[in-house]
Protein backbone atom coordinates (compact mmCIF):
# COMPACT_ATOMS: atom_id res chain seq x y z
CA UNK A 1 0.00 0.00 0.00
CA UNK A 2 1.21 3.30 -0.82
CA UNK A 3 -0.07 5.93 2.05
CA UNK A 4 -1.96 8.90 -0.75
CA UNK A 5 -0.80 11.73 0.85
CA UNK A 6 -1.70 13.78 -2.71
CA UNK A 7 -4.56 15.22 -3.51
CA UNK A 8 -6.62 14.07 -6.75
CA UNK A 9 -5.31 17.30 -8.07
CA UNK A 10 -2.08 16.45 -8.15
CA UNK A 11 -2.40 13.48 -10.54
CA UNK A 12 -5.25 15.66 -12.83
CA UNK A 13 -2.28 18.09 -13.15
CA UNK A 14 0.18 15.80 -13.88
CA UNK A 15 -1.81 13.93 -16.62
CA UNK A 16 -2.59 17.27 -17.88
CA UNK A 17 1.02 17.83 -18.21
CA UNK A 18 1.01 14.63 -20.03
CA UNK A 19 -1.31 15.61 -21.83
CA UNK A 20 0.64 18.68 -23.40
CA UNK A 21 3.23 16.20 -24.43
CA UNK A 22 1.65 13.49 -26.40
CA UNK A 23 1.27 14.44 -29.81
CA UNK A 24 -2.45 15.22 -31.11
CA UNK A 25 -4.32 11.79 -32.35
CA UNK A 26 -1.73 9.79 -29.81
CA UNK A 27 -3.17 7.26 -27.10
CA UNK A 28 -0.73 6.37 -24.07
CA UNK A 29 -1.02 2.99 -22.16
CA UNK A 30 0.44 2.06 -18.93
CA UNK A 31 0.17 -0.53 -16.71
CA UNK A 32 0.03 -0.70 -12.61
CA UNK A 33 1.79 -4.22 -12.70
CA UNK A 34 0.50 -8.05 -11.71
CA UNK A 35 1.06 -9.63 -8.02
CA UNK A 36 4.28 -11.65 -8.00
CA UNK A 37 3.96 -15.32 -6.39
CA UNK A 38 6.53 -15.63 -3.75
CA UNK A 39 6.01 -19.25 -3.46
CA UNK A 40 3.63 -21.87 -4.04
CA UNK A 41 0.30 -19.66 -2.93
CA UNK A 42 1.93 -16.59 -1.16
CA UNK A 43 2.33 -13.45 -2.84
CA UNK A 44 4.85 -10.95 -2.64
CA UNK A 45 3.17 -7.53 -0.96
CA UNK A 46 2.39 -5.69 -4.35
CA UNK A 47 3.70 -2.24 -5.23
CA UNK A 48 2.23 -0.29 -8.29
CA UNK A 49 4.56 0.98 -11.08
CA UNK A 50 5.98 4.11 -9.93
CA UNK A 51 5.31 5.85 -13.56
CA UNK A 52 1.71 4.56 -13.12
CA UNK A 53 1.21 5.74 -9.54
CA UNK A 54 2.27 8.95 -10.89
CA UNK A 55 0.09 9.58 -13.17
CA UNK A 56 -3.40 7.77 -11.44
CA UNK A 57 -2.81 7.40 -7.48
CA UNK A 58 -4.93 4.31 -8.36
CA UNK A 59 -3.07 1.78 -6.37
CA UNK A 60 -4.29 -1.31 -7.31
CA UNK A 61 -2.64 -4.10 -9.61
CA UNK A 62 -4.20 -5.36 -13.06
CA UNK A 63 -4.87 -1.73 -13.88
CA UNK A 64 -4.53 0.21 -16.88
CA UNK A 65 -4.83 3.89 -17.49
CA UNK A 66 -5.43 5.29 -21.13
CA UNK A 67 -4.90 8.84 -22.10
CA UNK A 68 -6.46 9.62 -25.41
CA UNK A 69 -5.86 13.05 -26.93
CA UNK A 70 -8.02 13.75 -30.29
CA UNK A 71 -8.68 17.11 -31.92
CA UNK A 72 -6.93 18.64 -28.68
CA UNK A 73 -9.60 16.96 -26.08
CA UNK A 74 -8.01 14.43 -23.40
CA UNK A 75 -9.96 11.48 -22.42
CA UNK A 76 -8.84 9.79 -19.18
CA UNK A 77 -10.24 5.99 -19.43
CA UNK A 78 -9.38 3.36 -16.29
CA UNK A 79 -9.88 -0.06 -16.97
CA UNK A 80 -9.21 -1.97 -13.75
CA UNK A 81 -10.19 -4.74 -11.61
CA UNK A 82 -14.43 -5.68 -10.88
CA UNK A 83 -15.71 -5.57 -7.44
CA UNK A 84 -16.55 -8.77 -6.10
CA UNK A 85 -17.55 -9.47 -2.72
CA UNK A 86 -16.53 -13.07 -2.12
CA UNK A 87 -12.80 -12.33 -3.65
CA UNK A 88 -12.81 -8.76 -1.44
CA UNK A 89 -13.57 -11.04 1.48
CA UNK A 90 -10.37 -12.49 1.63
CA UNK A 91 -7.94 -10.10 0.14
CA UNK A 92 -9.63 -6.98 0.97
CA UNK A 93 -11.21 -4.09 -0.98
CA UNK A 94 -11.28 -3.51 -4.80
CA UNK A 95 -11.55 0.07 -5.93
CA UNK A 96 -13.60 -0.90 -9.00
CA UNK A 97 -15.70 1.51 -11.85
CA UNK A 98 -17.93 3.81 -9.65
CA UNK A 99 -14.71 4.92 -7.17
CA UNK A 100 -12.59 5.30 -10.34
CA UNK A 101 -14.92 7.94 -11.87
CA UNK A 102 -15.80 9.59 -8.61
CA UNK A 103 -12.50 9.55 -6.33
CA UNK A 104 -9.83 9.14 -9.12
CA UNK A 105 -10.67 11.36 -11.79
CA UNK A 106 -11.64 8.58 -14.94
CA UNK A 107 -14.24 9.97 -17.32
CA UNK A 108 -14.60 6.76 -18.39
CA UNK A 109 -14.19 2.98 -16.59
CA UNK A 110 -14.36 -0.12 -17.40
CA UNK A 111 -13.62 -3.63 -16.15
CA UNK A 112 -10.84 -5.53 -17.36
CA UNK A 113 -13.04 -7.84 -19.04
CA UNK A 114 -14.90 -5.12 -21.31
CA UNK A 115 -11.58 -3.99 -22.36
CA UNK A 116 -13.05 -4.45 -25.74
CA UNK A 117 -14.56 -1.31 -25.23
CA UNK A 118 -11.12 0.80 -25.50
CA UNK A 119 -10.43 -0.60 -29.44
CA UNK A 120 -12.06 2.17 -31.18
CA UNK A 121 -9.56 4.35 -29.23
CA UNK A 122 -7.31 2.90 -30.22
CA UNK A 123 -7.57 2.93 -34.01
CA UNK A 124 -5.64 5.01 -36.23
CA UNK A 125 -4.10 6.23 -33.36
CA UNK A 126 -0.36 6.49 -32.34
CA UNK A 127 -0.03 4.30 -28.95
CA UNK A 128 2.70 5.24 -26.55
CA UNK A 129 3.56 2.39 -23.93
CA UNK A 130 6.32 2.14 -21.43
CA UNK A 131 9.08 -0.43 -23.99
CA UNK A 132 9.70 -2.11 -20.33
CA UNK A 133 5.99 -3.07 -20.32
CA UNK A 134 5.67 -3.64 -23.87
CA UNK A 135 5.54 -7.43 -23.69
CA UNK A 136 2.42 -7.17 -21.11
CA UNK A 137 0.43 -4.69 -23.85
CA UNK A 138 1.57 -7.56 -26.73
CA UNK A 139 0.46 -10.36 -24.32
CA UNK A 140 -2.71 -9.17 -24.10
CA UNK A 141 -5.78 -10.49 -26.25
CA UNK A 142 -7.04 -6.92 -27.99
CA UNK A 143 -4.60 -4.48 -27.31
CA UNK A 144 -1.02 -6.20 -29.08
CA UNK A 145 -2.12 -5.11 -33.04
CA UNK A 146 -2.14 -1.57 -31.45
CA UNK A 147 1.41 -1.72 -29.91
CA UNK A 148 4.15 0.09 -31.91
CA UNK A 149 7.56 1.42 -30.82
CA UNK A 150 6.32 4.89 -29.61
CA UNK A 151 8.11 4.54 -25.95
CA UNK A 152 6.19 6.37 -23.46
CA UNK A 153 8.58 6.16 -20.56
CA UNK A 154 11.53 9.25 -21.66
CA UNK A 155 7.97 11.70 -21.50
CA UNK A 156 6.66 10.73 -18.29
CA UNK A 157 10.67 10.35 -16.97
CA UNK A 158 11.62 13.43 -17.54
CA UNK A 159 8.12 14.80 -15.83
CA UNK A 160 8.91 12.85 -12.89
CA UNK A 161 12.99 14.16 -13.04
CA UNK A 162 12.18 17.75 -12.20
CA UNK A 163 9.77 17.53 -8.66
CA UNK A 164 7.05 19.87 -7.68
CA UNK A 165 6.93 21.52 -4.47
CA UNK A 166 4.59 18.77 -2.84
CA UNK A 167 6.62 16.07 -4.06
CA UNK A 168 9.42 17.66 -2.26
CA UNK A 169 7.80 17.62 0.58
CA UNK A 170 6.64 13.85 0.67
CA UNK A 171 9.98 12.92 -0.50
CA UNK A 172 11.28 15.41 2.30
CA UNK A 173 9.30 13.31 5.08
CA UNK A 174 10.09 10.03 3.40
CA UNK A 175 13.73 11.22 4.89
CA UNK A 176 13.23 12.54 7.90
CA UNK A 177 11.42 9.05 8.48
CA UNK A 178 14.54 6.79 7.16
CA UNK A 179 16.55 9.59 8.94
CA UNK A 180 14.86 8.56 12.49
CA UNK A 181 15.51 4.84 11.25
CA UNK A 182 18.82 5.27 10.68
CA UNK A 183 19.22 6.87 14.93
CA UNK A 184 17.15 4.17 16.00
CA UNK A 185 19.81 1.78 14.44
CA UNK A 186 22.77 3.47 15.49
CA UNK A 187 21.23 3.04 19.17
CA UNK A 188 20.95 -0.32 18.89
CA UNK A 189 24.14 -1.25 17.07
CA UNK A 190 25.99 -2.67 19.99
CA UNK A 191 28.85 -5.54 20.43
CA UNK A 192 26.82 -8.65 20.82
CA UNK A 193 23.60 -7.50 19.02
CA UNK A 194 23.04 -9.18 15.20
CA UNK A 195 23.16 -7.43 12.07
CA UNK A 196 19.18 -8.35 11.61
CA UNK A 197 18.61 -7.00 15.28
CA UNK A 198 19.56 -3.73 13.74
CA UNK A 199 17.31 -4.45 10.77
CA UNK A 200 14.44 -4.74 13.24
CA UNK A 201 15.23 -2.07 15.03
CA UNK A 202 15.60 0.47 11.60
CA UNK A 203 12.39 -0.90 9.97
CA UNK A 204 10.51 -0.92 13.35
CA UNK A 205 11.22 2.94 12.91
CA UNK A 206 9.63 3.35 9.21
CA UNK A 207 6.83 1.32 10.57
CA UNK A 208 6.08 3.24 13.36
CA UNK A 209 5.88 6.64 11.24
CA UNK A 210 2.64 6.31 9.22
CA UNK A 211 3.07 2.58 8.65
CA UNK A 212 6.47 3.04 5.94
CA UNK A 213 7.82 0.07 4.54
CA UNK A 214 11.47 0.14 3.28
CA UNK A 215 12.23 1.69 0.02
CA UNK A 216 14.80 -1.19 -1.03
CA UNK A 217 16.10 -4.23 0.89
CA UNK A 218 17.95 -2.93 3.98
CA UNK A 219 22.10 -3.26 3.86
CA UNK A 220 23.29 -3.77 7.49
CA UNK A 221 26.61 -4.84 7.15
CA UNK A 222 29.24 -5.24 9.53
CA UNK A 223 32.80 -5.08 9.37
CA UNK A 224 33.86 -6.44 5.81
CA UNK A 225 30.57 -7.46 5.05
CA UNK A 226 30.63 -3.88 4.20
CA UNK A 227 33.04 -4.09 0.99
CA UNK A 228 29.93 -6.27 -0.80
CA UNK A 229 27.90 -3.25 -2.37
CA UNK A 230 24.45 -4.80 -1.97
CA UNK A 231 24.88 -7.23 0.69
CA UNK A 232 21.87 -8.82 1.91
CA UNK A 233 22.55 -11.29 4.59
CA UNK A 234 21.91 -9.23 7.85
CA UNK A 235 22.82 -11.93 9.81
CA UNK A 236 26.54 -11.70 11.31
CA UNK A 237 26.74 -10.65 14.66
CA UNK A 238 28.49 -7.49 15.53
CA UNK A 239 32.52 -7.20 17.00
CA UNK A 240 33.14 -4.21 18.69
CA UNK A 241 36.16 -3.62 16.48
CA UNK A 242 34.20 -3.29 13.44
CA UNK A 243 32.33 -0.67 11.74
CA UNK A 244 28.71 -0.98 10.64
CA UNK A 245 27.26 0.21 6.88
CA UNK A 246 23.65 0.24 7.27
CA UNK A 247 22.47 1.73 3.70
CA UNK A 248 18.52 2.01 3.93
CA UNK A 249 15.35 4.18 3.34
CA UNK A 250 11.68 4.38 4.56
CA UNK A 251 9.11 4.80 1.52
CA UNK A 252 6.50 7.32 2.05
CA UNK A 253 3.76 8.12 0.02
CA UNK A 254 5.59 6.47 -2.64
CA UNK A 255 8.95 8.30 -2.37
CA UNK A 256 11.82 7.02 -1.47
CA UNK A 257 14.63 7.53 1.49
CA UNK A 258 17.84 6.42 0.53
CA UNK A 259 20.42 7.33 3.35
CA UNK A 260 24.15 5.20 4.42
CA UNK A 261 25.59 5.88 7.51
CA UNK A 262 28.75 3.81 8.80
CA UNK A 263 29.73 3.88 12.48
CA UNK A 264 31.86 1.81 14.88
CA UNK A 265 30.44 -0.60 16.75
CA UNK A 266 32.39 -0.02 19.57
CA UNK A 267 31.38 3.85 19.86
CA UNK A 268 34.94 4.72 18.90
CA UNK A 269 36.66 4.44 15.61
CA UNK A 270 40.08 2.82 15.74
CA UNK A 271 42.83 5.43 13.72
CA UNK A 272 42.67 3.48 10.06
CA UNK A 273 39.16 3.35 10.64
CA UNK A 274 39.20 7.36 11.14
CA UNK A 275 41.51 8.07 8.48
CA UNK A 276 39.21 6.40 6.15
CA UNK A 277 35.98 7.75 6.99
CA UNK A 278 37.75 11.42 6.89
CA UNK A 279 38.58 10.82 3.29
CA UNK A 280 35.07 9.91 2.50
CA UNK A 281 33.52 12.38 4.49
CA UNK A 282 35.39 14.78 3.11
CA UNK A 283 34.22 13.85 -0.49
CA UNK A 284 30.93 13.70 0.70
CA UNK A 285 30.86 17.06 1.91
CA UNK A 286 32.76 18.51 -1.44
CA UNK A 287 29.83 17.03 -3.36
CA UNK A 288 27.17 18.47 -1.50
CA UNK A 289 28.57 21.65 -1.81
CA UNK A 290 28.84 21.64 -5.49
CA UNK A 291 25.34 19.95 -6.38
CA UNK A 292 24.03 22.64 -7.65
CA UNK A 293 22.10 24.33 -10.67
CA UNK A 294 24.54 23.68 -13.74
CA UNK A 295 27.34 21.56 -12.41
CA UNK A 296 27.24 18.27 -14.58
CA UNK A 297 26.32 14.65 -13.04
CA UNK A 298 29.92 13.65 -13.90
CA UNK A 299 32.13 16.42 -12.90
CA UNK A 300 30.80 15.63 -9.01
CA UNK A 301 31.73 11.96 -9.79
CA UNK A 302 34.99 12.97 -11.20
CA UNK A 303 35.39 15.51 -8.13
CA UNK A 304 34.52 12.65 -5.79
CA UNK A 305 36.76 10.17 -7.70
CA UNK A 306 39.95 12.88 -6.85
CA UNK A 307 39.36 13.43 -3.55
CA UNK A 308 39.00 9.60 -2.35
CA UNK A 309 42.30 8.79 -4.27
CA UNK A 310 43.90 11.32 -3.16
CA UNK A 311 43.26 10.63 0.30
CA UNK A 312 44.56 7.23 -0.48
CA UNK A 313 47.38 8.00 -1.57
CA UNK A 314 48.05 10.52 1.19
CA UNK A 315 47.56 7.93 3.35
CA UNK A 316 50.16 5.63 1.94
CA UNK A 317 47.37 2.47 1.03
CA UNK A 318 48.23 3.18 -2.67
CA UNK A 319 51.18 4.48 -4.63
CA UNK A 320 51.12 6.90 -7.43
CA UNK A 321 49.25 9.99 -8.83
CA UNK A 322 45.79 10.75 -9.35
CA UNK A 323 45.27 11.15 -11.95
CA UNK A 324 46.81 7.91 -13.29
CA UNK A 325 44.72 5.74 -11.35
CA UNK A 326 41.71 7.75 -12.76
CA UNK A 327 42.91 7.33 -16.39
CA UNK A 328 43.23 3.46 -15.70
CA UNK A 329 40.31 2.83 -14.12
CA UNK A 330 42.05 0.89 -11.33
CA UNK A 331 40.04 3.13 -8.65
CA UNK A 332 37.09 1.25 -9.13
CA UNK A 333 38.54 -1.54 -7.16
CA UNK A 334 37.93 0.78 -4.07
CA UNK A 335 35.12 2.70 -5.57
CA UNK A 336 33.27 0.94 -8.43
CA UNK A 337 29.82 3.07 -8.34
CA UNK A 338 28.82 6.40 -9.04
CA UNK A 339 28.51 9.10 -6.84
CA UNK A 340 25.00 9.23 -6.95
CA UNK A 341 21.35 8.58 -8.42
CA UNK A 342 18.63 10.40 -9.01
CA UNK A 343 16.03 9.93 -6.50
CA UNK A 344 12.01 9.88 -6.49
CA UNK A 345 9.16 7.04 -6.50
CA UNK A 346 11.95 4.84 -7.32
CA UNK A 347 14.86 4.45 -5.01
CA UNK A 348 17.31 4.90 -8.37
CA UNK A 349 14.88 7.05 -10.02
CA UNK A 350 13.55 7.56 -13.73
CA UNK A 351 15.60 10.14 -15.97
CA UNK A 352 18.21 10.40 -18.04
CA UNK A 353 21.66 11.19 -17.19
CA UNK A 354 23.08 12.36 -20.41
CA UNK A 355 21.83 14.82 -22.44
CA UNK A 356 23.27 15.31 -26.38
CA UNK A 357 25.93 13.29 -25.83
CA UNK A 358 26.81 15.19 -22.26
CA UNK A 359 26.63 13.98 -18.51
CA UNK A 360 23.58 15.93 -17.58
CA UNK A 361 23.49 19.45 -15.58
CA UNK A 362 21.91 19.47 -12.59
CA UNK A 363 18.70 22.00 -12.37
CA UNK A 364 16.12 22.94 -10.01
CA UNK A 365 13.67 20.69 -8.82
CA UNK A 366 16.12 18.04 -9.38
CA UNK A 367 16.59 15.28 -6.15
CA UNK A 368 19.85 13.35 -5.92
CA UNK A 369 21.77 10.90 -3.72
CA UNK A 370 25.35 12.13 -2.55
CA UNK A 371 26.92 9.15 -1.70
CA UNK A 372 30.52 8.59 -2.05
CA UNK A 373 32.20 5.06 -0.42
CA UNK A 374 35.80 3.26 0.06
CA UNK A 375 36.23 -0.46 -0.04
CA UNK A 376 39.26 -2.02 1.19
CA UNK A 377 38.83 -5.97 0.44
CA UNK A 378 39.65 -7.92 3.54
CA UNK A 379 41.25 -10.51 0.52
CA UNK A 380 43.27 -7.23 -1.20
CA UNK A 381 46.64 -8.25 -1.28
CA UNK A 382 47.77 -5.20 -2.81
CA UNK A 383 47.05 -3.20 0.57
CA UNK A 384 48.98 -3.44 4.14
CA UNK A 385 46.79 -5.58 5.91
CA UNK A 386 45.81 -3.13 8.65
CA UNK A 387 43.67 -1.38 5.89
CA UNK A 388 41.93 -4.69 4.81
CA UNK A 389 38.37 -5.08 5.58
CA UNK A 390 37.23 -1.37 5.83
CA UNK A 391 34.07 -0.70 3.96
CA UNK A 392 32.57 3.07 4.30
CA UNK A 393 29.96 4.72 2.63
CA UNK A 394 28.02 7.66 3.77
CA UNK A 395 24.97 8.31 2.03
CA UNK A 396 23.01 12.05 1.98
CA UNK A 397 19.76 12.97 -0.71
CA UNK A 398 20.47 16.52 -1.62
CA UNK A 399 17.44 18.55 -3.71
CA UNK A 400 18.67 20.70 -5.85
CA UNK A 401 17.29 24.30 -4.97
CA UNK A 402 17.37 27.83 -6.50
CA UNK A 403 19.88 28.67 -4.05
CA UNK A 404 22.30 25.65 -4.07
CA UNK A 405 21.61 22.04 -2.77
CA UNK A 406 19.53 21.40 0.36
CA UNK A 407 20.32 18.46 2.40
CA UNK A 408 16.93 16.69 2.97
CA UNK A 409 18.44 13.52 5.06
CA UNK A 410 20.30 15.92 7.38
CA UNK A 411 19.16 14.89 10.59
CA UNK A 412 21.38 11.66 11.31
CA UNK A 413 25.34 12.35 12.75
CA UNK A 414 27.93 11.87 10.63
CA UNK A 415 30.77 14.08 11.42
CA UNK A 416 33.36 12.17 13.47
CA UNK A 417 32.36 13.27 17.12
CA UNK A 418 28.32 14.09 16.49
CA UNK A 419 29.08 10.46 15.85
CA UNK A 420 30.80 9.31 18.96
CA UNK A 421 29.04 11.28 21.14
CA UNK A 422 25.49 10.03 19.77
CA UNK A 423 27.08 6.50 20.19
CA UNK A 424 27.77 7.24 23.32
CA UNK A 425 24.86 8.05 24.77
CA UNK A 426 23.62 5.16 24.42
CA UNK A 427 25.72 3.48 27.37
MG1 LIG B 1 21.60 3.84 -0.62
ZN1 LIG C 1 21.69 5.39 -3.04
Amino acid sequence: MIQNVLSSKVFAHRREQLFALLPDNSVAMIYSGAEKARNADTHYPFRTDSSFWYLTGFDEDEAIAILHKKSGKLRYVLLSKERDPLKELWTGRIIGQERALSAYGADEAYTLAQSEKILPLLKDMQVYVPQRQKDVFLNHPHFAPFITEHDLSPMVDEMRLIKSQEELAVLKRACEISAYGHKQAMLAAKAGAYEYSVQAELEAAFRREAGCHWSFASIVASGANACCLHYQDNNAPLKAGDLLLVDAGAEYGGYAGDITRTYPISGRFSPEQQAVYEIVLAAQKNAIANAKIGVRHRELHQQTCEILIQGLLDLGIIQGEVNEWIESQAHKQFYPHNTGHWLGLDVHDVGAYEQEGQSRMYQEGMVITIEPGLYLQAYDETIAPKWRGIGIRIEDDVYIGAQGGVVLSGDVPKEVDALTQFLASRN
